[in-house]
């Protein structure tokens, strides 16, 4: 309550908008939400927020809110009851289990729902439908990073805290739009820069905000990246920047991995990736001579078709010069949804049980089975679909049944043609949404679900670090907190796990997973927070590799890379590459940011950016009307013209649209973890008539 205004509460909630994980309180007067106010003792934000965690919750009573669950009849959707909603599911998803096969279904977590939601979606799959068919959105973005982590150092999260990344002498950024995408962050590195003269080096296409900032921007050819970090690699052996006290102590494989650097001159380096071999020297030179690096990448990195490599090979370079380990070093995979990081920790991953324990092993499939009371038999030994190979399996008619919680798949996923063809195929499918998306209209029953202000809960921001948000208000109408609706459905299919509060979800997930051991809503109340991975004293690591790499043996591996030919590249035809990314004032498919004016009207409209060369090339003004075409489809959208882009490289936002820019993305993909190579897209563009 508040002292003057005893009707106003003010609840602690944590941002749903972006990996930063700004928390702060929320004054509501009844349902009406009057203003969101930092606090200091906020862990990772303090007394900063963006746009959208200040402005962007007008969603939350929006009039089109789903407050009742629909089943769809003869071609429409009507209203039904709970009862009626979940019996269907629960008998739907056993019948088909029971004629097809456990991996005839699939599940897909939010990574906006909390880490109990994602435990208890890859717990239904696992232990009731006894597939391993369950992944997140990170699929989209940022699994590629964790292949890379995970051969090399050995934990897919970052390698430090947001403070780490303040206290570094030099910040590379690669492929990373942090002041739109990870606003707060971005702000207290500007301030690092201006008071204390912290250097960047900024490697992207895109002359952004943090470019133009940069002490060095440099501007490699599209899916290139993996050639220059190798280049630098060789360069800081050659040239005496190579740690080898680190290396010698703390890494293995080292005389393989320098042969493998052999092809990785600077002439190749420069050549492939249009960067001159003195820019290539001078970022090196920067590098070798900080005292302490983090390197902070994103999807500019892992939507490629080799973004694994690539992000290894980013890991790499930190690894040769010792930047690991220590304050203010370390490689940081910049998470985008405000939960991706815990739906994979807590298991809504293929492979991985919670805390990262491989479902193909024996042992973690008997402890699984023991402490969820199921016979062992029915946990998989076996690798389950992701979200590509779910909506592939749907088209080709292994996968019958898709459960989808709060992911705009329809609108998200590359390909859009085709995963719209996977959805028609299915028998049956369950969409878990607070809005009538995009991806709930091909479903056959659609539940309406809560969004975090009215649950509690915890998420797990791009730091490891796992915080406490509070209910704010009450659930609007009928609908419900997913971890109820889960609850429910799995008593419906005959498994009573009686949860009646999500705090009794976290003590089990800690009770069984090694990672989140002693983590309690108890050490979380109020503004405290746990980083992962949690040690057997209880302590907490915010840090992680000060003394060991999550190996077998504790050291870290340099791993060996080849470099290969992005799958699409522009020709004759389709003779431009588009980048794409998000913006500052818009979240995702806008489901949620398109409700209400306060955010909307700070950048409704859909345009693609145009180089001034490529502008003055075509007769394209600012304004004009194009066509982007692909070998997929094609969009009409207005230009602006920019130096934000250069030569023969667009730009688009991935936010509007209808269709959106996924008309144009194709489906090939990273062969090592199925990621789509949003950013390999080769289009061509015309210039339309004023319409
Ligand atoms: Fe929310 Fe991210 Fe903005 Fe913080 S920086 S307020 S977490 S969108």
């Amino acid at each position: 309550m508040h002292w003057r205004q005893p009707e106003i509460k003010r609840t602690k909630t944590v941002c749903t908008y972006c990996g930063v994980g700004c928390s702060f309180e929320m004054w509501t007067r009844d349902r009406h939400i009057l203003k969101v106010q930092p606090v200091i003792d906020a862990p990772a934000n303090g007394i900063s927020t963006c746009i959208k965690g200040k402005f962007a919750w007008d969603f939350v009573n929006d009039p089109k809110r789903l407050t009742t669950p629909l089943i769809r009849d003869n071609g429409r959707f009507r209203e039904a009851s709970w009862d009626e909603a979940l019996d269907l599911v629960a008998h739907r998803l056993l019948q088909i289990r029971d004629s097809h096969g456990p991996d005839a279904i699939g599940f897909i977590g939010s990574s906006k729902a909390s880490n109990e939601e994602a435990y208890l979606t890859q717990k239904i799959a696992r232990a009731i439908i006894g597939t391993n068919s369950v992944d997140n959105s990170s699929r989209y973005c940022q699994n590629p990073a964790t292949k890379g982590l995970f051969r090399t150092v050995g934990y897919g999260g970052d390698a430090g805290t947001i403070e780490d990344m303040e206290k570094a002498d030099l910040i590379v950024m690669v492929g990373s739009n942090l002041s739109e995408n990870h606003p707060v962050i971005a702000s207290k590195l500007k301030a690092q820069k201006k008071h204390r003269g912290q250097k960047w080096v900024v490697f992207d296409p895109r002359k952004h905000e943090m470019a133009e900032r940069a002490d060095i921007h440099l501007r490699p050819n599209a899916s290139t990246d993996m050639v220059w970090a190798s280049a630098l690699s060789r360069y800081m052996f050659e040239h005496g920047y190579a740690d080898q006290q680190f290396l010698d102590a703390r890494v293995n494989q080292i005389d393989e991995y320098k042969r493998s650097l052999e092809p990785f001159t600077m002439d190749f380096a420069a050549e492939i990736t249009g960067i001159s071999k003195e820019k290539l020297i001078e970022a090196a030179e920067l590098i070798g001579q900080a005292k302490s690096v983090c390197l902070l990448w994103a999807m500019g990195i892992t939507q490629h078709s080799h973004g694994s490599d690539t992000s290894t090979s980013l890991s790499n370079l930190l690894l040769v010069t010792g930047n690991y380990g220590r304050p203010g070093t370390g490689g940081y995979p910049m998470r985008g949804h405000n939960n991706v990081q815990g739906a994979s920790d807590f298991g809504c991953l293929k492979n991985m049980y919670p805390g990262y324990e491989k479902v193909t092993e024996e042992k973690n499939r008997d402890k699984w089975a023991k402490a969820w009371g199921v016979p062992k038999e029915k946990l998989s030994l076996k690798k389950g679909n992701d979200n590509f190979t779910m909506v592939k399996g749907a088209d080709e008619g292994s996968v019958k049944a898709m459960f989808i919680i709060g992911e705009e798949t329809a609108f998200s996923d590359a390909d859009s043609t085709s995963v719209h063809s996977g959805f028609e195929s299915l028998d049956f499918m369950v969409v878990q949404d607070i809005f009538m998306s995009r991806t709930a209209e091909f479903a056959d029953v659609v539940l309406p679900a809560s969004p975090s202000v009215e649950k509690d809960g915890t998420f797990t921001n791009t730091e490891r670090r796992i915080q406490r948000f509070y209910q704010v208000l009450p659930p609007l109408g009928d609908s419900r907190p997913d971890w109820q609706i889960l609850t429910d459905l799995a008593k419906r299919m005959g498994y009573d796990w009686g949860y009646t509060h999500p705090s009794q979800i976290m003590d089990e997930a800690a009770s069984i997973a090694t990672m989140f051991q002693g983590v309690s809503y108890e050490r979380l109340e109020g503004w405290q927070s746990l980083f992962w991975p949690m040690q057997s004293d209880g302590s907490t690591t915010p840090l992680l590799y000060t003394e060991r790499f999550h190996t077998d043996d504790g050291k870290a591996v340099l791993f060996p890379l080849e470099w290969k030919e992005p799958a699409e590249a522009a020709d004759s035809e389709y003779d431009i590459m588009l980048d794409n990314g998000r913006m500052l004032e818009q979240f995702q498919s806008t489901n949620q940011t398109g409700r209400g004016p306060r955010i909307w009207s700070q950048a409704p409209n859909w345009f693609v950016e145009v180089s001034p060369e490529l502008a003055a090339e075509r007769g394209i003004e600012d304004g004009t009307w194009v066509r982007v075409t692909s070998r997929r489809g094609s969009v009409e959208v207005r230009a602006t013209v920019t130096d934000r882009v250069a030569g023969n490289t667009l730009f688009m936002p991935i936010h509007q649209g209808k269709p959106g820019l996924n008309l144009l993305t194709g489906e090939h993909h990273d062969p090592d973890v199925n990621t789509p190579a949003y950013k390999e897209t080769a289009v061509k563009l015309e210039v339309l008539p004023e319409k």
